[in-house]
């Protein structure tokens, strides 16, 4: 028997071929990753090799890529029931393959020409080594249509100059995926092209970003490129469609932030709902009282309403009927419902969930990141809110 609420409202939602996948990704979670958290982020590590090998040889790498190119043949769906069985213990150890697919495989096989697909995509779905997504820069966040990092054309090479940053398993990355401001003077969203860069090609500087407090067993790099030589072979897509092949990876990406999201809330819940059980005060558990009830009561809504939305939203990508605002409602929704309700839980445990092996306050920090992760909730709100407005649609800000 499962002591997660979550598989409770997970099993109606997904094909038992699905939960059963669900099921023993969330018992490796629970069994070899749940005891050696707290070591690990004490000794202040990222994610071993050894689980990285472990996630590898259960297939995660490969959940949404066809079985030719050495993947499972799933779909993205999948890859979000990978997200809620890993996050539940530590969202930093799940966005390791999450960011790998979604950020790297992904768009390498609907972007990549044979060649690279060759080249690359049995590597990546086996976890043999990973994809960096290079969009953020220092200067370039949330506006990130036009790159200052630039590629300029050199006869038949491009050279690329300026720094990425934010690049989530730069550590592990074979490649960066960097995206480069190639025509100036192009229409708005066609100035831009994406390069597949290899990140040891003579010029690329790679640094783990230090003080990190969030995702602590992430890799999160910074990349200077520095005068780096590439050509038309490492474009990956079009040529000025780099924009294009980003916003598109990122609704992938935004929904497994999602899932991130709700896995934090799932085991917030079950760790609230026990605690105010056992904790005495004023006679008997902290759980009589009400306003305690009100907390675990508003998580377990939260969580098997949001559950339900991304079930549904995950097929729909899928299908290929998602409309890209549905990506960001989601992630804006679970990211905001599962931070706030990740500190009315720590309020209602009390002092102790300010111990790190109490669990709540690691989670807590990791919403952050999904509430800014993949486009920052506020900037998204603008792109969201456009249909209902469209009236005025030029005039929002
Ligand atoms: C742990 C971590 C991992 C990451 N991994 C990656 C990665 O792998 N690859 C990658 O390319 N990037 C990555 N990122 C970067 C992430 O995508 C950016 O942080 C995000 O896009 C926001 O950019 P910014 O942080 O520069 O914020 P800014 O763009 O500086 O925005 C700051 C704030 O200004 C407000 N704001 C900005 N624009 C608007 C607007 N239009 N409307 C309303 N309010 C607005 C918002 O409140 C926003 O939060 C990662 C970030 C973190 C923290």
């Amino acid at each position: 028997m499962s002591h997660r609420r979550l598989d409770h409202h997970l099993e109606p939602l997904v094909e038992d071929e699905r939960f059963a996948l669900y099921q023993s990704i969330a018992r490796y979670a629970d069994d070899e990753l749940a005891p050696q958290l707290l070591g690990w982020e004490r000794s202040k590590v990222l994610v071993p090799d050894q689980v990285i090998r472990q996630l590898g040889d259960m297939g995660i790498f490969g959940l949404p890529i066809p079985e030719e190119h050495g993947g499972q043949g799933g779909g993205l769906t999948d890859l979000l029931l990978a997200g809620l069985a890993l996050s539940y213990q530590s969202q930093s150890v799940a966005i390791t393959p999450g960011a790998a697919v979604s950020l790297g495989a992904n768009p390498l096989y609907k972007f990549g020409n044979n060649s690279q697909k060759q080249q690359h995509l049995s590597d990546l779905a086996a976890g043999n080594r990973m994809f960096a997504f290079g969009l953020s820069e220092p200067g370039r966040g949330s506006d990130a249509a036009n790159p200052e990092v630039v590629a300029t054309r050199d006869g038949e090479h491009f050279i690329l100059r300026g720094e990425k940053c934010w690049s989530t398993n730069a550590a592990w990355a074979s490649h960066i995926v960097v995206h480069a401001l190639t025509d100036p003077d192009g229409r708005n969203g066609h100035r831009s092209t994406c390069f597949i860069i290899p990140r040891d090609r003579e010029g690329v500087h790679y640094q783990e970003m230090e003080g990190k407090t969030v995702w602590p067993l992430s890799s999160t790099g910074s990349i200077a490129l520095d005068g780096v030589k590439a050509d038309a072979g490492d474009i990956l897509g079009d040529l000025d469609g780099g924009f294009e092949v980003m916003i598109t990876t990122l609704n992938g990406g935004r929904l497994f932030i999602a899932s991130l999201a709700l896995g934090s809330l799932a085991f917030a819940l079950d760790k609230t709902s026990k605690y105010v059980q056992e904790r005495k005060q004023f006679g008997g558990p902290i759980g009589r009282f009400q306003r305690v009830q009100d907390v675990v009561l508003e998580m377990e809504i939260a969580l098997e309403r949001n559950l339900t939305w991304l079930i549904q939203i995950g097929r729909r990508y899928d299908e290929g009927t998602m409309e890209r605002e549905q990506a960001s409602k989601l992630k804006i929704d679970c990211s905001r419902v599962a931070s706030s309700l990740l500190l009315d839980a720590m309020e209602v445990c009390g002092g102790v969930a300010g111990l790190d092996e109490f669990g709540l306050s690691r989670h807590s920090a990791d919403l952050f990141v999904t509430r800014v992760g993949e486009g920052s909730n506020r900037a998204l709100m603008t792109q969201a809110v456009r249909p209902l407005l469209s009236d005025i649609a030029d005039q929002l800000q």
